[in-house]
């Protein structure tokens, strides 16, 4: 592997120079005034980026993971129902928590490549007149299959339902990538770790809890110390922290929020769908085809490209780090061989991804593929010179 490379996984993500410089911090006494100076612009920070103005920011040293074990631990008990779609590994991954944790699942299979059927939770929500169903998961973005999921339309199945469930959403690979708005869409546990949208390294996982939510922490019954959101809570109120904080994490996490602002949020989305779309343009242009099966649930931070039969797509993978030091995602789970990844999320610019581009091309050529060189690439060119590209670069 090169570090001078970029890496095109879906996480852990580039890290623009001022980013990891704010990490890099000298011991601090978390007990001191000095943290809160940075704990609070953190949370404030986040919050803005998730369009929150309701909800209550955590963050754990952890990642992404232990953010769905926050949200589950302080708002449910031992054998409460829950709703959630599989349509790929990481939904996969958070149904078998919650049924590790003693949650009953009620488990809606979608094929992989399409996104969470809305109309299917609406139905059942619907049936279930005693209120049973507690809380409905919902993937934003699922990273093994490149498939983006309609939060609000899930929003709108709850409300026409009239059920009272809450929505957690695990938007680890899309919140500080694409359009992400927690009160608006009524979003109860929204979930993300450091090491994606936000461009920091892996270690802290970052939940937010609606004013809902927050209610159900007292009565829920499941188990949890580490994750305990009312220790987190006692000690923000006085600026601590009921344990070790990553300081320097944190005061990344400030400067990540500050930076995307800065971008503007709306910039930054639409950055990451104009790199998307030149991915999507190289992709056609190799006559290869998306795990997404449909335009509507293209990701704008990661394309899983499906390989031709017989083709193992981890050899690509394989081989483009062996060879050219860039690193692809593999296939996970039902997909494993058969797609490989193109993470194209956080720090990232045209001219990068065209390398990406390029790289792949060059891998699926040795390989034996039929690909002509420069065939992707330009494809992508003419997305990133377009009209539209320099409109939304000015904007930014
Ligand atoms: C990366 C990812 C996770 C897991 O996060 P970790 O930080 O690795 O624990 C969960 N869900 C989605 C959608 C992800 O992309």
């Amino acid at each position: 592997m090169s570090f001078q490379n970029p890496v095109f996984i879906p996480g852990p993500t580039n890290m623009p120079e001022a980013l990891r410089r704010a990490c890099d911090m000298p011991a601090l006494d978390h007990r001191s005034p000095l943290f809160g100076e940075i704990l609070q612009p953190a949370l404030a920070g986040v919050k803005k980026v998730l369009k929150t103005e309701l909800a209550e920011v955590f963050l754990f040293p952890s990642t992404g993971t232990g953010g769905w074990e926050t949200a589950i631990s302080n708002t449910l008990s031992r054998g409460d129902k829950i709703l959630a779609a599989r349509n790929g590994m990481f939904s996969h991954r958070w149904i078998d928590m919650c049924q590790r944790h003693g949650l009953k699942v009620e488990v809606v299979e979608a094929p992989w490549g399409t996104g969470l059927p809305a109309d299917c939770y609406e139905e059942i929500l619907t049936a279930d007149t005693n209120h049973e169903i507690k809380a409905v998961l919902a993937t934003h973005n699922e990273t093994a299959t490149g498939v983006k999921s309609d939060i609000a339309a899930v929003r709108r199945a709850l409300n026409a339902a009239k059920h009272p469930a809450l929505l957690f959403v695990d938007g680890v690979s899309s919140i500080a990538s694409m359009d992400f708005r927690m009160d608006e869409w009524g979003v109860d546990a929204a979930v993300t770790g450091s090491q994606k949208g936000f461009m920091l390294p892996p270690g802290l996982a970052i939940i937010a809890l609606s004013p809902k939510a927050q209610a159900e922490v007292e009565s829920a019954r499941l188990p949890r110390t580490f994750f305990d959101v009312r220790d987190m809570m006692k000690a923000y109120a006085s600026n601590a922290y009921p344990y070790t904080p990553a300081v320097g994490l944190m005061n990344g996490l400030k400067q990540s929020c500050d930076m995307l602002l800065a971008e503007g949020l709306e910039n930054v989305f639409a950055r990451h769908h104009r790199i998307a779309e030149g991915v999507r343009a190289a992709v056609r242009a190799w006559g290869l085809e998306l795990c997404a099966r449909t335009p509507d649930v293209y990701s704008d931070s990661v394309s899983a490209i499906r390989t031709p039969e017989g083709f193992n797509a981890n050899d690509l993978v394989t081989h483009a780090a062996a060879k050219y030091g860039v690193a692809f995602g593999v296939g996970l789970g039902e997909v494993a061989g058969k797609v490989f990844r193109i993470g194209h999320l956080g720090s990232l610019t045209d001219v990068m991804m065209l390398s990406g581009l390029a790289t792949a091309e060059m891998a699926m050529a040795d390989l034996g593929l039929n690909i002509k060189l420069g065939s992707g690439v330009a494809a992508a060119q003419e997305v990133y010179r377009s009209d539209i590209a320099i409109a939304s670069k000015e904007a930014a």
